[in-house]
């Protein structure tokens, strides 16, 4: 099957939809029962379809770990109320006291404050390294070493990880290799063919796609799914059905929305790589980006979301450019329809492996639908009040 039939069909069990062409929202915390070998029956059956106590999930959830395992090629997947939550979820199911992490030093700032104020203080230490380490990460791995996380891109710096080398280092030691695959989507990036063993996506991004709900997806193949699922569901992470009705929602939709902030991006990136203020684009699909030929071999598409250095410019002048935007959007997270700027000043602050050479502030966007000739002249006139500033 390709992709685009695939992804209008996955998920689509008669015994969630029951006729409908999309599974309806279901509010069960509690479900009834005629006999005790009925209860008893539907209770045996965590996380695979069994109707027993909302928590255990209902037909509106499982309608989504199954379209999500079906995109991944993954043989579970459970979900969490929040991306950050499905990290959370997916490290402590499987480190505990005494175990040691290895975290690329670009990981989304959340996860990295994750391992600095809770891992730390629950007996799991973790180590930060380059992300353009590849096979070199052999060196850091300890007896104690369980999991090795990568995000790729990096977050805000956009460094492309290599990953198969990453993997194969680590499957050597016998680490898990967990990723936070949030950019590329279960589309751009296929996680199982390239060596990850835990696959996680913030679906708050472009899987739910309209900026509009929060949840997080973390897929295994059946050998890691068990550990998996019966730790996360004893920690307590649930989804609502209504959040899971709105990720099914956006799924049907995602590769078309992906190609169309993909070529939005590209116009865009390309004319800022033309921009005096400009120092370097961090976009995958640019051979400016580290990382560039990683991206190129492993990945199938980039999307909106990239960033650029300016020369140089103080607070003053990016808040005069961010503050008049009629377009871009100020706010933080990414993957909706709409268009977002964010600005970064000493991106050092967020790294403790590796140096950040560039002096100027960090732009990082996210290119939505609109037409790109209109966030074209948005950003002109963005420069014109940054210039002012200077
Ligand atoms: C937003 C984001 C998350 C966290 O998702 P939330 O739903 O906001 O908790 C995790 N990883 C990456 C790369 C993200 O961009």
């Amino acid at each position: 099957m390709k992709e685009d039939t695939l992804i209008a069909s996955v998920g689509r069990n008669k015994d969630y939809t029951h006729g409908a062409v999309n599974t309806p929202v279901y509010h069960a915390s509690t479900l009834i029962f005629e006999t005790v070998r009925d209860m008893k029956k539907a209770n045996a059956k965590l996380h695979t379809g069994g109707l027993s106590y909302g928590r255990r999930g209902n037909p509106t959830t499982y309608a989504l770990s199954e379209a999500m395992c079906e995109l991944e090629g993954a043989d579970g997947c459970f979900l969490y109320p929040s991306g950050l939550a499905a990290i959370t979820g997916a490290i402590l199911s499987f480190a505990g006291s005494g175990d040691h992490i290895l975290m690329a030093d670009g990981v989304y700032e959340p996860t990295r404050n994750l391992a600095h104020k809770i891992l730390k203080r629950m007996g799991i230490t973790t180590t930060f390294y380059d992300p353009m380490i590849g096979d070199g990460i052999d060196g850091l791995i300890q007896d104690n070493t369980r999991i090795i996380f990568v995000e790729a891109p990096c977050s805000v710096t956009m460094e492309i990880q290599d990953i198969p080398a990453i993997a194969k280092a680590a499957h050597n030691r016998d680490v898990l290799v967990m990723m936070d695959n949030t950019w590329a989507t279960p589309l751009h990036f296929k996680v199982f063919d390239h060596g990850v063993d835990v696959s996680i996506h913030a679906g708050t991004k472009y899987i739910v796609g309209h900026s509009d709900a929060m949840l997080g997806t973390v897929s295994t193949r059946a050998a890691h799914f068990e550990q998996l699922c019966n730790m996360s569901y004893q920690m307590g992470y649930c989804l609502s059905p209504d959040d899971a009705f709105l990720a099914l929602r956006g799924l049907r939709t995602l590769k078309i929305r992906l190609k169309q902030h993909e070529a939005n991006g590209l116009k865009i990136a390309q004319w800022l790589e033309g921009r005096p203020e400009v120092d370097h684009v961090r976009h995958p699909a640019f051979e400016s980006c580290p990382g560039h030929e990683y991206w190129q071999r492993d990945f199938t598409g980039a999307n909106g979301l990239f960033s650029f250095v300016l020369k140089q410019g103080h607070e003053a002048a990016t808040t005069a450019m961010m503050e008049g935007m009629k377009h871009f959007k100020m706010g933080f997270s990414w993957g909706g329809y709409e268009s977002l700027i964010l600005t970064y000043h000493g991106i050092n602050r967020y790294r403790t492996a590796t140096g950040w050479a560039a002096t100027g502030p960090l732009v990082r966007l996210h290119v939505g639908l609109e037409d790109p000739d209109d966030l074209i002249a948005d950003l002109e006139n963005a420069f014109v009040r940054f210039n002012q500033k200077i």
